[in-house]
């Protein structure tokens, strides 16, 4: 069975197709500039890049160009789109209707219109990824993975702001959670490089990227995550601020005469570690700088690194215990520095991690020393082959 991953962003295209025979990325590309000039997508099978620049004036365009150069006579990898069994959507915001993946129908489709008040940014792209599979594909079954669908089996008091209830129930104002698809891929991962099973381990996943999130991972299931309402919440970021004293917003409406709109953009944009070290919001360029004496640059590292250990901790509490630990995304998956400092001082949960074989970069491997009494683990995480192996196991119950 050949799966079709999609991840449809504003102006931007994300796809990979996957054999789930051997689950083998076949081909897997990249479309940018949808709707704007110059359009761009570029395809690669094995290492061999294939250009198509032409103009893409919406996102159907955009879908048809990439079957064209999956089925293409000289850089195509399948004989023709029947060979396609499924597609799979990323899909960012489920709100409280999808717990898990679905079969997407009109049914389904109508749930994902009335979350883009959740995800102004995100929902409208996915749904207009989905109309343009759909009239290019219309016999493909096509599957809707949810970001937040992982953190649906978080408890209430988890889940629920201490603001006035009357919020939750008219305006859905509650902690929802992202990165699901990643927490739950890695947290699966470990389990299996532990040779247990899930439903035995208590797991901390670390998705530090550019966003970033935890999850405490109880028996397979998320029961506590630190975003929130929205990705803002939590860590801090790149360029996102992460948690801090709400009354910081109308202190700075008040008193340095800034719009919401102002607050807002930064928040998100010019926080975290890039507001932080005044110097970047990637970690490579900061962490350089710190290596060069930059003051505010090893201020922002530190702030950051004592965010996730404080997280770590609260959620060693909350599962009353860990059995593993998993660093995964740009950060967590390559900055050998960043899962040292992260872990040093957490010896009184028994983590002791192994120096030389925390030395690697984005391959599964375990880093804690033999005698550790939390499994620290380092596993690149992949959300297309998630999003795949829901598809393929959706489809194929949907035929029984
Ligand atoms: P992601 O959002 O998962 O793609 O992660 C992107 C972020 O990972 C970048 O902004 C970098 O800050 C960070 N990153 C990637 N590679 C490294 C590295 N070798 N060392 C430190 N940080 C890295």
């Amino acid at each position: 069975m050949k799966i079709l991953v999609m991840n449809c962003g504003s102006s931007s295209l994300k796809y990979q197709l996957i054999d789930m025979k051997d689950e083998k990325v076949l081909a897997k590309g990249l479309v940018e500039r949808i709707g704007i000039d110059g359009s761009i997508l570029t395809h690669k099978v094995n290492d061999q890049k294939h250009i198509v620049k032409q103009p893409m004036k919406d996102h159907k365009i955009a879908v048809k160009l990439v079957l064209d150069a999956l089925v293409d006579k000289k850089y195509g990898v399948i004989g023709s789109m029947s060979e396609i069994s499924a597609v799979g959507h990323r899909i960012v915001h489920g709100g409280e209707k999808y717990a898990r993946s679905v079969l997407i129908d009109e049914k389904v489709m109508k749930a994902i219109e009335d979350c883009i008040p959740l995800a102004p940014l995100h929902n409208p792209p996915n749904i207009v990824g989905i109309n343009a599979c759909r009239e290019l594909m219309p016999n493909t079954p096509m599957v809707g993975v949810f970001d937040t669908a992982f953190h649906q089996t978080m408890p209430n008091y988890a889940y629920i702001y201490p603001l006035p209830y009357e919020l939750y129930k008219e305006y859905k104002i509650r902690k929802y959670g992202f990165h699901g698809t990643s927490h739950r891929f890695v947290s699966m991962e470990a389990a299996k490089l532990m040779g247990r099973d899930i439903k035995d381990l208590k797991i901390i996943t670390c998705h530090l990227g550019n966003g970033a999130s935890i999850c405490a991972v109880d028996k397979g299931k998320s029961v506590d995550t630190s975003m929130g309402f929205t990705p803002l919440a939590g860590l801090a970021m790149g360029t996102r601020c992460g948690d801090i004293d709400p009354a910081v917003i109308p202190y700075l409406v008040n008193t340095a005469d800034m719009s919401i709109n102002d607050i807002d953009v930064l928040m998100n944009k010019k926080s975290g570690i890039l507001g932080v070290s005044g110097v970047s919001s990637d970690f490579r360029d900061v962490e350089s700088a710190a290596n060069s004496g930059n003051e505010r640059a090893n201020l922002a590292l530190n702030l950051y690194y004592h965010r996730v250990k404080s997280f770590i901790g609260a959620y060693a509490a909350v599962l009353n215990g860990v059995d593993a630990l998993v660093f995964t995304a740009g950060l967590g998956e390559n900055s050998a520095t960043s899962r040292a400092a992260i872990c040093s001082g957490l010896s009184y949960l028994g983590i002791k991690i192994d120096s030389e074989k925390n030395n690697i970069r984005g391959k599964a491997q375990e880093i804690s020393t033999p005698d550790s009494k939390v499994k620290v683990f380092v596993i690149p995480t992949n959300e297309e082959l998630m999003i795949a192996r829901d598809t393929k196991e959706i489809v194929e119950n949907s035929r029984k």
